[in-house]
């Protein structure tokens, strides 16, 4: 049974938060000599700590009550809240199933936690007889799992597995789903009170500048997550270019189905390339291609002022290609057929 007091370090669940002028006093009106602003200029206010109208937007078009809805400056940032929260350095430890979105790794050597690596299957999928056993460690206190996965692409199968056999809190990252054919798991989460969802701006919402990254969970974790986030963090620019999008969904979508259909496009034409051995299916915006000579083809791309991702460190001899738009697709697609090994 999850129980968010024995998840949430100890430090965390005593902690007094910090509590900044606009926390004491929330009104919009009056004169505000109270947080030490300069009275001059367009952006001289600190922006709302929690993003109130953002939030209720999201909560619009998502479908999620704004109280389930934590916003970070980037899921990067929540992604560091999540250890900082639930791990208790040199102590807990965290769980991730690879190849997968380096971060993971990154944010647990920051915090000094233990990061288990269990490998994905040959077709990228999560060996349930594999994690089983490891998920009775009581150390264990965070899993992420990214679905659909970079830089593999796929959307991962026993996602509702894991978080029905593990106690501690399941991070489900979701940053493309957008552009998936399944479904969110965001609907499930009265389901699940151990799961957190990570979304973001960044992908499909083309909004990778603005870094807004959205974490859907019950509102006991939304709690803990605000109680250890810096107290500003999301700046009024930001939370007014996000609040612009997200109140244009024709944009979005018109956008969105170029992308996917530039991806049938690419898909087709790179599979004639005599050098692609596989072309993994993806439910991204990218695909990662399995070529005989990732080093040379990534040079000479790079040669054509082509910039693509190298994974061979990562998945030997593979290429992340992202979707860009038509023209850029073109040129990618002719420098490929010039390819010389
Ligand atoms: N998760 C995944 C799986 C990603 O690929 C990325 C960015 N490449 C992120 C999170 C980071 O997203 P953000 O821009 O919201 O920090």
């Amino acid at each position: 049974m999850f129980d968010i007091t024995k998840t949430v370090r100890a430090n965390i669940l005593n902690l007094e938060p910090y509590s900044s002028a606009r926390d004491e006093f929330e009104g919009s009106e009056g004169i505000f000599l109270d947080a030490n602003e300069n009275p001059f200029g367009d952006l001289n206010r600190y922006p709302d700590p929690f993003q109130k109208t953002l939030k209720e937007k999201l909560s619009e078009v998502k479908g999620i009550p704004a109280e389930n809805i934590f916003l970070g400056n980037g899921s990067d940032e929540i992604i560091d809240v999540c250890f900082r929260v639930f791990c208790e350095p040199r102590k807990d430890k965290a769980l991730t199933f690879v190849p997968t979105y380096g971060m993971y790794e990154v944010s647990a050597a920051i915090n000094n936690v233990a990061l288990t690596k269990v490998p994905l299957d040959d077709s990228f999928q999560i060996d349930t007889e594999d994690a089983t056993p490891l998920l009775d460690d009581k150390s264990l206190k965070l899993i992420f799992i990214c679905s659909p996965n970079n830089p593999t692409g796929n959307s991962i199968k026993a996602v509702e597995y894991m978080i029905q056999n593990f106690s501690g809190i399941v991070v489900v990252d979701e940053a493309y789903i957008d552009f998936a054919a399944s479904d969110s798991l965001v609907k499930k989460l009265d389901l699940y009170p151990n799961l957190i969802v990570l979304q973001t701006l960044s992908k499909a919402w083309g909004l990778a500048a603005v870094r807004l990254g959205i974490a859907y969970a019950g509102k006991d974790i939304i709690k803990y997550l605000n109680k250890v986030k810096p107290p500003y963090n999301i700046s009024t620019p930001n939370q007014s270019a996000a609040l612009t999008a997200l109140q244009d969904i024709p944009t979005f979508s018109l956008r969105r189905e170029i992308i996917l259909s530039e991806k049938d496009k690419m898909l087709t034409e790179l599979q004639k390339l005599s050098f692609v051995l596989t072309v993994y299916p993806s439910d991204t915006n990218f695909f990662l291609v399995e070529v005989t000579d990732a080093n040379a083809i990534y040079n000479q791309l790079i040669a054509g002022k082509i910039i693509i991702r190298n994974r061979t460190k990562i998945v030997k001899n593979c290429l992340r290609i992202t979707i860009g738009c038509p023209a850029e697709n073109k040129a990618l697609l002719a420098e490929l057929k010039n390819i010389t090994l």
